[in-house]
Formats: structure tokens, C-alpha cells, sequence
């Protein structure tokens, strides 16, 4: 019993993988960008991106402000070989290299734009459902749901998101 709680998130975690030769591909909810999503129970829990959960899992924590990137450009891939720390502008200029968007600041804008963290009001009520628990600060939601620290806020003082739109 003691093991319960280190073990349960990773029976957990590799219930929703499938192995290949080379990508593990998530099988769980996916965000709207086609990154996986893995929600952690208790109170350290929380929705977490798949292949960050991974990296930090095989090798350890994720450096402030870091990205955890895929060499592979499979975005459900949760293979920990296949995933490194970049920034940012790393994404971008790895982007670039491969080129998926060279000469086209269109291509750019519609990948920033596809990038950039979703939410949604279910995300929304469970991130203020989070801090209302406690014991979590707005920077740690903030980059929980990939979003700032200042948008957390404004979430939860209902300032954003406060109510789904009228039908
Ligand atoms: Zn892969």
C-alpha cells in the first residue's frame, strides 16, 4: 500500500500507451493541438501534458520556463528517446530546419497559433477547482495548463472564462 500512490500514476500513464519500434503513441485524451493529456489524481494532480509527464518521469525534472521537445514531430509520441529540453524559440528553429514553414511567416503565425494552450471552461473550473484546494500557487497552475501565471489569476477571480457562452 505504501507504493500506491509512486506506482499508481505509472500503471496509470502506460495503460494509454502503445509501444512501437520507435514512437510510444498515447491512446488517451489528446488537447485540440494533438498533444496527450494526463490527469494525475490527488493533490499534486492535475492535468499535465503526456510526453512532459514522460520526460520528467525517465529523466528528471523539466528546467524552469524549458519546453520538452519531440525529435520525432509525433505530438502523442511519449517515447522518453524521442523528447529533449528546448525553449521556445528552440521549437520554432527546429521548425524552420526541418522546413515545415521556410519563408512562409503565415506557416509561422498558424504554427504559434495552433501551439499556443488551449483552454477550455471544463479547464477552466478545474483549474479554480485546484486552487481552491490549496497548497498550489498560480505560477505552478499556471504552467500546469500551459498557460501564465497572470491568466491563471484572472481565471481564478472569474475575471476569463467565467461562464460557458449562451447557446
Ligand atoms: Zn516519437
Amino acid at each position: 500500500m505504501a507504493n500506491y500512490t509512486r506506482t499508481a500514476p505509472e500503471l496509470r500513464f502506460f495503460a494509454k500507451v502503445t509501444k512501437t519500434n520507435e514512437c510510444w503513441l498515447w491512446t488517451g485524451h489528446k488537447s485540440p493541438t494533438g498533444y496527450g493529456r494526463f490527469m494525475l489524481p490527488g493533490p499534486d494532480g492535475g492535468v499535465v501534458q503526456a510526453h512532459r509527464w514522460s520526460y520528467q518521469h525517465h529523466h528528471g525534472p523539466i528546467p524552469n520556463g524549458k519546453v520538452v521537445m519531440h525529435t520525432c514531430d509525433v505530438r502523442n509520441c511519449v517515447n522518453p528517446e524521442h523528447l529533449r529540453i528546448g525553449t521556445q524559440g528552440d521549437n520554432l528553429q527546429d521548425m524552420r530546419e526541418k522546413g515545415r514553414h521556410v519563408g512562409n511567416p503565415e506557416g509561422v503565425r498558424e504554427w504559434m497559433r495552433t501551439n499556443a494552450p488551449k483552454l477550455t471552461y471544463e479547464l477552466a473550473e478545474e483549474l479554480r477547482a485546484e486552487y481552491a484546494k490549496g497548497g498550489v500557487s498560480q505560477r505552478e497552475l499556471g504552467e500546469r495548463y500551459g498557460i501564465s501565471r497572470e491568466h491563471a489569476r484572472d481565471i481564478i477571480a472569474r475575471k476569463r472564462w467565467q461562464a460557458p457562452p449562451a447557446s
